[in-house]
């Protein structure tokens, strides 16, 4: 199967062609991250013109470098959410119209499914699996008992692991989104601060960030009050610490009461090297369960992982009308045949 697929849920206009939903054809992705640095986040409206103007670029450019033609396709795959409602409905439009021009059928694509597999590009996914989502928006433990399962089993009760990233890293001066460079500065420094490691200790699998957020940004602050200059290094190194703590004994937690053959660290902050190095050391515990760590490419939004969703969705018959919409809340819901 051939599968034209797109993301443009937040601030990069993607389109990918795959084939059967482990090959990529092309991965065209135009960032414009340019142009909301200046704005310190993404500014949905700017987003929006950006995405109409580099669509149907993108679309050309995924089709060339493929070197297929809309006639070699076989269906249409899209991001309909969650996301930026502007910034969805721009590929949901061109999706749809591509799919009514050519007869192509047209797959509805969860974001976060898609980042989940993004693993497919390195290995199948064995089930049952577990899925740390650590996105931008999102920071959530996914339990996937068979393909196209999805349940929610912790998430976090405030900021996601990404934006807690981008708010501190504006505290040190660092231009969005920040999560790269705190990474970076973070191994040249050391865990000096001892920032709290919330809820690390509570019986269940869910997150919180803000605390963290605000004990860093007071630390700052008090500094500056008091004319002292902080190692940034040291307190890059400090904050990554406590979020890879809580992430990985989270994760931990969840292995032992879910064994499953495969975690597979997904979303944006899976390219950090922290939590990645963490968890193949944690993993060493778990003879059963094979670590998948997405390729560092593809831990951002990009429309390949749309289309390795477009794949198991096209062989279970998902199907979308014309009427599909963008829906920027939307959440997994578990398949009517599920067995639980
Ligand atoms: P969502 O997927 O929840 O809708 P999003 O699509 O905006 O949100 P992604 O694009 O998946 O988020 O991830 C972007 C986030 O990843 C940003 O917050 C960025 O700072 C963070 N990030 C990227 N690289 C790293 C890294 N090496 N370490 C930590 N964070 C990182
Ligand atoms: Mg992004
Ligand atoms: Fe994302």
């Amino acid at each position: 199967n051939l599968i034209l697929a797109f993301e443009t849920s937040c601030d990069e206009t993607s389109v990918a062609v795959i084939e059967d939903g482990n090959q990529i054809l092309s991965n065209v992705v135009a960032t414009q991250i340019k142009s909301h640095q200046r704005f310190g986040g993404v500014v949905p409206e700017v987003a929006s013109r950006h995405h109409i103007e580099q669509i149907t670029i993108c679309v050309k450019e995924a089709l060339a470098e493929a070197q297929v033609t809309y006639s070699d396709l076989t269906a249409v795959a899209v991001t309909y959410g969650p996301g930026l409602v502007g910034a969805l409905l721009i590929g949901v439009t061109a999706a749809k119209t591509i799919a009514w021009a050519h007869n192509l059928p047209l797959i509805p694509v969860n974001h976060i499914a898609g980042h989940i597999y993004a693993a497919r590009f390195v290995q199948p996914v064995e089930f049952p699996a577990m899925a740390l989502v650590v996105s931008g928006g999102h920071t959530e433990l996914v339990y996937m008992p068979a393909e196209n399962q999805f349940e929610i089993i912790g998430e976090t009760r405030d900021d996601a692991a990404g934006e807690a990233y981008d708010k501190i890293g504006r505290v040190l001066g660092i231009n969005y989104p920040a999560g790269k460079t705190v990474d970076e500065w973070a191994h040249e420094g050391q865990d000096t601060f001892n920032f709290p490691r919330a809820m690390d200790k509570e019986d269940n699998f869910d997150f919180s960030f803000s605390g963290l957020k605000s004990a860093f940004i007071n630390t700052v602050h008090h500094a500056d009050q008091i004319g002292e200059t902080l190692n940034s290094q040291d307190l890059a190194a400090s904050f990554q610490a406590a979020v890879v703590d809580v992430l990985a004994d989270k994760t931990v937690k969840a292995l032992q009461q879910y064994p499953v053959k495969e975690l597979i660290l997904a979303g944006g902050v899976a390219a950090n090297r922290g939590i990645r190095s963490r968890l193949q050391q944690e993993l060493k515990a778990f003879s059963t369960t094979e670590l998948v760590l997405a390729p560092l490419a593809l831990c951002g939004d990009n429309a390949a992982m749309i289309g390795a969703v477009g794949e198991v969705l096209y062989r279970h018959n998902v199907f979308a009308d014309a009427s599909l919409n963008a829906n920027p809340g939307l959440e997994f819901e578990w398949a009517a045949d599920s067995e639980r």
